[in-house]
């Protein structure tokens, strides 16, 4: 049985999310301060973690830092507040797996905390490209060039395919529009950046919702894939 952890301050989120995720068969321990919250993280006996960022005692960014540094490997899913993309950015940078915006759907973060648990189960697993990967609703076959959404294809085109794929063997790290560009386009023939923000714009369409967020643009310097 996976043992989550919430560090939350709100009561009424804190309960929710307990409540919600008992019934769906998680032990379940709570910590309404940061510090108290890395105390309990520390001890290394949960599976995974949802951190509220602004809390009292330590923040949820200083949390997750913290917990890194001290060499633990529990899977974060932060808790962030809508519109605060620098936020998720540097929660992310400071080793967080994922993140749901406030006010998020019950359903989403029980999507995510499942692909989280899955993706740590088998560790250093990478998916054999025939197989289908999941990047948010999506599950994508590369060599296939095929994409479903909720068991119903999804048409993409030859280059939406491309950057997604470039994007998915980056994943987690940052990369400019011209590393795009250079990789998709080749050396012959170069259409603007803002032709890859056109793509970005349609591939995110395929793969988000509102509640959350896989191509995170990188202001000045291009974007990341979060899966
Ligand atoms: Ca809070």
């Amino acid at each position: 049985m996976y043992k989550i952890l919430i560090i939350e301050d709100e009561r009424a989120m804190l309960t929710g999310l307990r409540d919600n995720l008992e019934f769906e068969g998680y032990l379940v321990d709570t910590a309404d301060r940061g510090d108290e919250g890395l105390k309990k993280l520390t001890t290394g006996e949960f599976d995974l973690v949802l951190l509220d960022v602004m809390l009292p005692g330590m923040s949820g960014f200083d949390v997750c830092k913290k917990a890194r540094a001290g060499g633990i490997e529990t899977p974060i899913i932060l808790l962030t507040a809508r519109g605060e993309e620098l936020d998720r950015v540097l929660g992310l940078e400071l080793g967080a797996d994922d993140y749901v915006t406030k006010p998020f759907s019950l359903r989403e973060l029980l999507a995510r905390i499942k692909v989280i648990l899955r993706r740590t189960k088998q560790t250093g697993a990478i998916p054999s490209p025939n197989n289908l990967v999941q990047i948010g609703l999506l599950q994508v076959s590369f060599d296939g060039y095929e994409a479903f959404r909720e068991q119903t294809p999804v048409r993409m085109s030859h280059k939406e395919f491309e950057i997604l794929h470039f994007l998915y063997r980056n994943a987690g790290r940052i990369v400019s529009r011209d590393d795009i560009l250079d990789k998709v386009w080749g050396m012959d023939y170069q259409p603007s950046a803002r032709t890859v923000d056109n793509f970005i714009v349609r591939l995110r369409d395929k793969i988000d919702t509102p509640d959350s967020q896989h191509i995170v643009t990188v202001h000045g310097i291009g974007y990341k894939l979060i899966l």
